[in-house]
């Protein structure tokens, strides 16, 4: 399946040459085969994507026309809601709990007739960058079944890099969809902030979240998020933009095209396979697009870190208060009162980087030091933005590694929050501007695994991100890749 894209298949059910049935059989036929070594789903529901399928396959026979997409089975990260499915963010504290309601972004995917197959494995609540943090399961990399698949949107990049399904959805918080999708040899976009609703998304930062796609090119990509993409009255940050489209000028490239590299990701700290092949990037640029290139500097980038984890914990334990065991999920018993309840039902259904993160964020909040710490990182922001606003009247577009180093082993930073951290900050910068950015994938190293290019631009440019993307893609040839295990088993 991972041969062709969502679109193509798409076509073909439209065209009568195959049906959406089979499609989707070939879905859940993938999963059962791979999932028991890739772990990218918690919980598959053929059931009802059957029905979805065949409500499609009807409309086929009826002569009608399609909506968008229409039969492509897609997977969804585990923290977005879909009614009758549980919602478990990965988490223990929501064992048991069933969603009531459909997100936007599933209404949108529903009434298009995309068949939503199951749901998929994340880091606790969307929390950290390998998907370790899943109080549930190991997600591995398609590519390699020692490495992480990156994260926190592990299980939907894994699913789709694992030809299991041609589409996911992931949430972006601080890269974890555009991360998990250059080591899983992905294309991932984050939009714009307020593109696509929030609007049952369980929310980690809502300052910086946006639901994001991953798809296995660049057309598939812009695909689904014309789909998902529009002003939501539930989601009051949401934009009151025109839905958008790419599709129809995405084979067009911006002439005269400007591009930045931003100094400070530029190979500095970076595994030297990574900066290597940043290096092709910017002569592909160059050569093959006939961009000008220009290094952009920005000190804003430094601290954007140690910002974020200001910025974001402090949004995480405001959010995350309404897991107390009254209304969601789990609830311990315990003979004290009320708030004996609540501290043990917290204590126990929490995981270390949650705890770690509400108590980090409660302390910064805290009176007396609010304004050192919470104060501080919204300056930082604030200056990043300015920066950030200052090079796109210089550049159309920034380019930088999406990630400073390929797939890491499991294991090899899950007792190291700090250099865990550390590794987004190509992708952090651009949750706190709430600028979209792409990921795609430019490469291997040594070892086979794949690397990422991240172009970035100003708000609302996901148009000019998605015709530049496509350009190095055409390139490169680098699209609809295939761990080469799977594509010897595809093959015979
Ligand atoms: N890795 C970052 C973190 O741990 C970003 C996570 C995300 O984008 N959800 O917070």
């Amino acid at each position: 399946m991972a041969f062709q894209g969502a679109l193509e298949i798409h076509r073909q059910i439209q065209e009568g040459k195959i049906t959406a049935v089979s499609v989707l059989k070939q879905s859940l036929q993938a999963i059962a085969q791979q999932d028991l070594d890739i772990g990218a789903f918690l919980s598959v529901h053929g059931e009802t994507a059957l029905a979805e399928a065949a409500a499609v396959d009807a409309k086929v026979s009826a002569g009608e026309t399609l909506p968008l997409l229409a039969g492509v089975p897609i997977a969804i990260k585990d923290n977005i809601n879909v009614t009758g499915m549980p919602t478990t963010c990965a988490s223990n504290i929501l064992t048991g709990y069933i969603s009531p309601y459909n997100a936007t972004v599933i209404e949108k995917i529903k009434t298009a007739g995309l068949p939503i197959v199951g749901k998929t494995n994340l880091d606790e609540f969307a929390m950290g960058s390998s998907t370790e943090n899943s109080a549930l399961k190991v997600t591995r990399n398609p590519w390699n079944h020692h490495c992480v698949p990156g994260g926190s949107s592990g299980g939907s990049a894994a699913a789709v890099a694992g030809a299991m399904v041609p589409l996911s959805l992931g949430s972006d918080t601080g890269g974890s969809v555009r991360q998990p999708a250059s080591l899983c040899g992905l294309v991932g976009m984050k939009p714009t902030y307020g593109l696509v609703s929030r609007y049952g998304l369980v929310a980690f930062g809502s300052s910086l979240d946006q639901i994001s796609p991953f798809a296995g090119d660049v057309a598939d990509a812009a695909a689904l998020l014309q789909l998902i993409a529009g002003f939501d009255p539930l989601d009051s940050t949401t934009l009151k933009t025109e839905t958008p489209d790419y599709l129809t000028t995405l084979e067009q490239l911006p002439s005269n095209l400007r591009i930045g590299v931003i100094q400070e990701l530029n190979g500095e700290g970076m595994q030297p396979e990574v900066a290597e092949n940043f290096a092709q990037m910017i002569e592909l640029c160059q050569k093959q697009l006939g961009a000008s290139i220009q290094t952009i500097s920005m000190s804003g980038i430094q601290p954007a870190i140690a910002a974020y984890y200001i910025v974001a914990t402090a949004e995480a334990s405001s959010n995350l208060a309404r897991f107390d065991g009254v209304r969601y999920g789990q609830r311990k018993k315990t003979t004290g009162d009320v708030h004996a309840m609540y501290r043990k039902t917290r204590a126990e259904g929490f995981g270390p980087e949650v705890t770690r993160r509400i108590m980090l964020g409660t302390f910064c909040l805290s009176s007396g030091y609010y304004d050192a710490y919470y104060g501080k990182a919204q300056r930082a922001r604030a200056l990043l933005r300015k920066q950030f606003q200052e090079a796109y009247g210089q550049v159309d577009l920034l380019i930088c590694p999406t990630s400073p180093t390929t797939a890491f082993k499991i294991g090899e930073k899950a007792s190291d929050p700090l250099s865990m951290y550390l590794s987004d900050i190509a992708t952090i910068p651009v949750n706190l501007a709430g600028i979209p950015a792409i990921s795609i994938p430019s490469g291997f190293d040594k070892s086979g695994l794949p690397m990422g290019l991240q172009i970035l631009g100003p708000r609302l440019s996901e148009n000019k991100i998605f015709q530049v993307a496509r350009a190095i893609e055409q390139v490169t040839g680098y699209h609809h890749l295939l761990p080469p295990a799977l594509a010897q088993t595809v093959a015979q």
